[in-house]
């Protein structure tokens, strides 16, 4: 699947595919033979164009991981773990 054709699928606002992952913590780590950079410990969600998470945290110098959707899928980032309070808010809006 492609970026394009995800954000494409993506229009509604209420859409949850919206939120994406944003964390304090990464680490480098092998997925599939290649380097990527993924979270290692508490991850937030984030909108795109704003500065802040889901629940409220200022997260404006944080990494913004673009390619992850929030909550995580299954086995992306085995180190990692979603926030209690973004699912929360996440969730709300299904
Ligand atoms: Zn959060």
């Amino acid at each position: 699947m492609s970026i394009a054709t995800d954000v494409a699928s993506r229009t509604g606002s209420r859409d949850p595919g919206r939120w994406y992952v944003t964390t304090a913590y990464v680490s480098q780590t092998f997925v599939e033979g290649e380097l990527v950079t993924r979270p290692s410990a508490v991850v937030h969600a984030k909108e795109m164009g704003t500065a802040t998470t889901a629940c409220g945290l200022w997260s404006y110098s944080w990494r913004k991981m673009l390619d992850l959707p929030f909550p995580l899928p299954v086995g992306a980032a085995p180190g990692a773990k979603s926030c209690p309070a973004c699912l929360a808010k996440v969730i709300e809006e299904w």
